[in-house]
């Protein structure tokens, strides 16, 4: 049996070793779901959602369990993976709300009335990137569960193990067999079988465009149904009517939070010409005051990159005579440490502006005026996130609707909450999930004649 290792990126040192699924062991895991699916979808609705409510309980028990899996096998601040076990309980326990409320419509035509029914799409394939192990997992779990439909999940081969530690908890739980599976491996091998597999009628796909390209493909072979969340490169727009402190303080976490490996960081700053020095002037103490180190002490606000590799595509953006204007600090020695790195001024064509570091390294811009930011924020392939820093309400509403985005926040630093939509623009993604539409992308829609006659 293949194996890969699971390294904590903190100290080099192993966490686990974890066997690698097979083309065969995903068919035969597909084979229990195919045989999970129709108890599954017919199971009352009450029944469901008390299971997923189990299910979020049997999370929440875990919750330091789980942090503590995090914090070795991904490196991440334990308090942040308090945050991240939590979350998936919550979206749990969320979307066990919607199976008692997966209502269809009843339409009146001439010579009868049309009933319409949600019905749920088939078995999912859910495959998780590295850098959120634990939410994005929940994220596409709860919907795809509540509609009723049994989910196979692949979770990123850095990172597996809390998703194999949730799978069990939904045993425990006592989720039936087949309806939730978790199956380490490749991306190459298990992903890929999930893609073509007939019996998978939809995939979930979080990671790089690119693979999200090749996913795209593969589903259109099968007109698979498909949820595409990708890479971003967003812009923090920071005004000089601004509340300029808050915004400056902000700014760090907003890029640098899980060490920039979110696809939400808010990678360019954009300020306006004015206020730029200023602005610059606050933002260097905030930066050296992010706390880089140990993620399993309590105190640290930014941990290790996940691996070497990716540390040294990370540094390749900030080669040597990059514009550094200041940069935080980094612990010495074993693990994949990279300070917080502030770059101004960049040329408009530098990669480091350019392109989606997944690092904590960000870009900081002067703009002129409104026209100016969102012709900026704009002048990118992503659509993710963003955040607009503006005291003036029209000028905020304004600046949202013109900036090609799906999620922002206005005076703060982060857009993502789980009880309302989130998804990209443009190449960051198709389709949306979390909030209470999510279950649309779960579901088909099936339309009924019944004649009523005279
Ligand atoms: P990848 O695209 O490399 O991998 C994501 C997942 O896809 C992994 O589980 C991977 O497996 C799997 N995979 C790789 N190749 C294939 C394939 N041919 N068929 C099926 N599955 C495959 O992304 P990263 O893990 O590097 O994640 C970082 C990227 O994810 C960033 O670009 C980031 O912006 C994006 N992201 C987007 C988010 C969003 O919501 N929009 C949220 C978080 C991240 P394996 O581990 O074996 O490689």
């Amino acid at each position: 049996m293949s194996t890969f290792t699971v390294l904590n990126p903190a100290t080099e040192e192993t966490v686990a070793t974890v066997p690698s699924t097979s083309v065969e062991e995903t068919d035969a895991a597909i084979a229990r779901a195919v045989a999970a699916r129709e108890a599954w979808r017919a199971a009352g609705p009450g029944d469901r959602a008390a299971l997923l409510r189990a299910f979020a309980d049997a999370v929440d028990a875990h919750t330091e369990e789980l942090a503590g899996l995090e914090v070795a096998g991904s490196g991440h601040p334990v308090g942040q993976a308090r945050w991240e076990a939590g979350n998936v309980a919550n979206v749990l326990r969320y979307y066990s709300a919607a199976p008692e409320r997966l209502f269809g419509k009843q339409i009146p035509v001439p010579g009868g009335v049309n009933v319409t029914f949600q019905e749920p799409v088939g078995i999912v394939g859910l495959i998780v990137p590295w850098n959120f192990p634990m939410p994005i997992l929940g994220w596409g779990l709860g919907p795809a569960l509540a509609a009723g439909n049994p989910v196979i999940a692949k979770p990123a081969e850095r990172t597996p193990l809390t998703a194999i530690r949730i799978g069990e908890l939904a045993r425990e739980a006592g989720l039936p067999d087949g309806v939730f599976q978790v199956l380490p491996g490749k991306g190459s091998v298990v992903g890929q079988r999930l893609v073509d597999h007939e019996a998978v009628r939809k995939i979930v796909f979080t990671g790089s465009t690119e693979v999200g390209r090749q996913i795209m493909a593969g589903c259109a072979r099968q007109v698979k149904r498909l949820t595409l969340e990708l890479g971003g490169k967003s812009a923090n727009i920071v005004f000089a009517d601004a509340d300029l402190e808050q915004a400056a303080a902000t700014a760090p976490q907003a890029v640098f939070d899980n060490a920039g490996q979110d696809c939400c960081a808010r990678s360019r700053i954009l300020v306006q010409r004015s206020v730029f020095d200023r602005f610059m002037e606050m933002l260097e103490p905030a930066v050296k005051r992010v706390a880089v180190g140990d993620p399993a002490r309590p105190d640290t606000e930014m941990g290790p990159l996940i691996s070497a590799e990716h540390r040294a595509r990370v540094a390749s953006y900030v080669p040597a005579g990059a514009p550094v204007a200041f940069r935080g600090s980094a612990p010495d020695g074993p693990g994949y440490w990279f300070a917080p790195t502030v770059l101004a001024p960049v040329r408009p064509d530098d990669p480091a502006y350019t392109e989606e570091v997944f690092g904590p390294v960000v870009a900081v811009v002067p703009f002129e005026d409104e026209a100016d930011a969102v012709k900026l924020a704009n002048d990118t392939p992503y659509g993710l996130s963003g955040s607009i820093w503006t005291q003036n309400l029209g000028r905020a509403l304004r600046v949202s609707r013109a900036v090609e985005t799906g999620n922002l926040s206005v005076n703060s630093h982060s857009s993502v909450r789980y009880w309302t939509p989130f998804g990209g623009f443009k190449q960051s993604g198709l389709g949306r999930e979390l909030g209470p539409d999510a279950l649309d992308a779960f579901t088909e829609t099936k339309n009924v004649f019944i004649a009523t006659g005279e």
